[in-house]
C-alpha cells in the first residue's frame, strides 16, 4: 500500500535519539530547551513551548489565554476535532465559520459576516483558532486585522503548516496571531513520534503556557508567596503534564535540520500532480501569492464522479487514498451539542468530494507514476 502520509527517519535521527537513552537525561533534560530554541530560530518567533501533541498545545493555548465555560471560540468544521475540543476541554462554547471553496481556509466574507452578528448580539468570541488546510497559510494580516478592534484572540493551528510561509515569513513566526500551534505527528511536516508546540511572541502568554504544561508547577521565586528552602515549588493553576521527553525532543531536533528539505520534495510533488492531473474531472488546489504551501496534504475534488467509487477503486489499487476531514459539526458529539447537516454547505461540499492523494518526503517518482495512471484508469 503507498500510504497518503509517512514519516522519513534515517540513521541520523535514530542516532540522535539513542544518544538520548545513553549519555542524557530521558525527561526534563537539556534536549527540549534545544528543541525549542531550534524552532524559534526556524520561525523567527521568541518563544516556543514544546508538547507532548499539538491537541495539548492547543488546550494549554486556550488555558494561556483565560478562556472559560463564560467563553465562546470559534474555528473552521473542515480540520480534525483536536481544533475545536480544545475550547470544549475549557468548557467554552464552540461555533464555526465556513471555509472558502478555492483556498479550503477560513472564508473572510463568513468571518466579516459573523462579526457583524456576533457585534450586534453581544456574543463576540475570546478566540479564534485559525487551520492553515493542507499546509497553505490562512491570510492572517487580514484576519488579524478584521478580529482587531473587538480584542479577540488569534490561534494558528498550525499543524499542517510547519515548512511553509506566509508573507515572506515562515509560518509559526506570530507575526500576526497570538499564539501558533504545531505537531509533530509522523504524517506531518517533522516528527517527534507524538509531539508538539506552542510559539508565542508574548512573554506572559509564554510563562503561562509553560506553567500549564507543567502540572500549573513553578520554582520561580517571584511567581510565589513564599518560598520555604530550595526544594520549593508552589502549584498556583490547574495546570497538566503536557510535557514532551527529551528523547521525543532529539528526534524533532535531528528532523527539523531536514524540515526544508522534506518540504522542497513535497513541493516537487505536488507541482507533478499539478501538471499531469489537470485533465481529469478533479478540482485541484488552488495557489495564492501570500502563502507558499508545506503541502501537508494533496487533496483533489472529484468531479462527475461518485467519491466512493472513486475512493474504492483506488484502495482496490493499493494507494492508500483518504479524507480530511468529516466536517467537525456533523460528528455525533457536536451534533449533540445543536449543530446540523447544512450549518456550513462550503465544508459538507468539500468533503463530499474530497480526497487525499498519497503525498510525503520519501513517495518515489514511480510511486506518484502509478497513483496518476490509476487516477486516469478510475476516471476514464
Ligand atoms: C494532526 C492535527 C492536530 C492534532 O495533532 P496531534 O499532534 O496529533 O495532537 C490538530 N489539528 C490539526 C489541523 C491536525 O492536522
Amino acid at each position: 500500500m503507498i500510504p497518503y502520509g509517512k514519516h522519513a527517519v534515517d540513521s541520523a535521527d535514530v542516532a540522535a535519539v539513542v544518544d538520548v537513552l545513553e549519555n542524557r537525561f530521558l525527561t526534563q533534560g537539556d534536549t527540549v530547551p534545544l528543541f525549542e530554541k531550534a524552532l524559534c530560530d526556524y520561525t523567527g518567533c521568541q518563544h516556543a513551548v514544546a508538547v507532548n501533541s499539538a491537541t495539548s498545545g492547543l488546550h494549554i493555548a486556550c488555558l494561556a489565554l483565560d478562556v472559560s465555560s463564560d467563553d465562546i471560540v470559534w474555528t473552521v468544521p473542515n480540520s480534525f476535532v483536536a481544533s475545536a475540543n480544545c475550547a470544549r476541554y475549557c468548557g467554552a462554547s464552540i461555533s464555526f465559520i465556513d471555509i472558502d471553496p478555492i483556498t479550503r481556509n477560513i472564508s473572510i466574507e463568513r468571518l466579516e459576516q459573523k462579526l457583524k452578528s456576533a457585534v450586534k448580539t453581544n456574543k463576540t468570541p475570546k478566540a479564534l483558532i485559525v487551520v492553515h488546510f493542507s499546509g497553505l497559510s490562512c491570510d492572517m494580516k487580514q484576519i488579524s486585522e478584521l478580529i482587531k478592534p473587538y480584542n479577540i484572540k488569534l490561534i494558528e493551528d498550525a499543524a499542517h503548516a510547519l515548512g511553509g510561509t506566509y508573507l515572506g515569513q515562515k509560518v509559526g513566526s506570530c507575526a500576526y496571531s497570538d499564539m501558533v500551534v504545531l505537531s509533530f505527528h509522523p504524517v506531518k511536516s517533522i516528527t517527534s513520534a507524538e509531539g508538539g508546540a506552542v510559539l508565542t511572541n508574548d512573554s506572559e502568554l509564554h510563562r503561562r503556557l509553560s506553567l500549564f504544561s507543567k502540572h500549573g508547577v513553578t520554582k520561580d521565586p517571584a511567581a510565589m508567596s513564599n518560598v520555604e528552602g530550595d526544594w520549593y515549588y508552589q502549584q498556583v493553576e490547574l495546570g497538566y503534564n503536557y510535557r514532551l521527553s527529551d528523547l521525543h525532543a532529539a528526534l524533532g531536533f535531528s528532523q527539523l535540520k531536514k524540515l526544508d528539505a522534506f518540504v522542497e520534495h513535497r513541493v516537487k510533488l505536488a507541482e507533478v500532480y499539478h501538471d499531469e492531473l489537470a485533465a481529469l474531472p478533479l478540482a485541484l488546489p488552488t495557489s495564492i501569492s501570500y502563502s507558499s504551501s508545506a503541502w501537508h496534504l494533496y487533496m483533489v475534488e472529484v468531479q462527475n464522479h461518485d467519491r466512493k467509487v472513486v475512493f474504492d477503486a483506488l484502495r482496490e489499487r493499493r494507494i492508500g487514498v483518504n479524507v480530511h476531514y468529516i466536517p467537525i459539526h456533523l460528528q455525533p458529539y457536536y451534533r449533540d451539542l445543536g449543530f446540523n447537516i447544512g450549518d456550513y454547505p462550503n465544508a459538507e461540499a468539500f468533503y463530499k468530494n474530497a480526497i487525499t492523494l498519497p503525498l510525503f518526503p520519501t513517495m518515489t517518482a514511480d510511486e506518484q507514476r502509478y497513483v496518476i495512471d490509476a487516477l486516469y484508469e478510475v476516471l476514464n
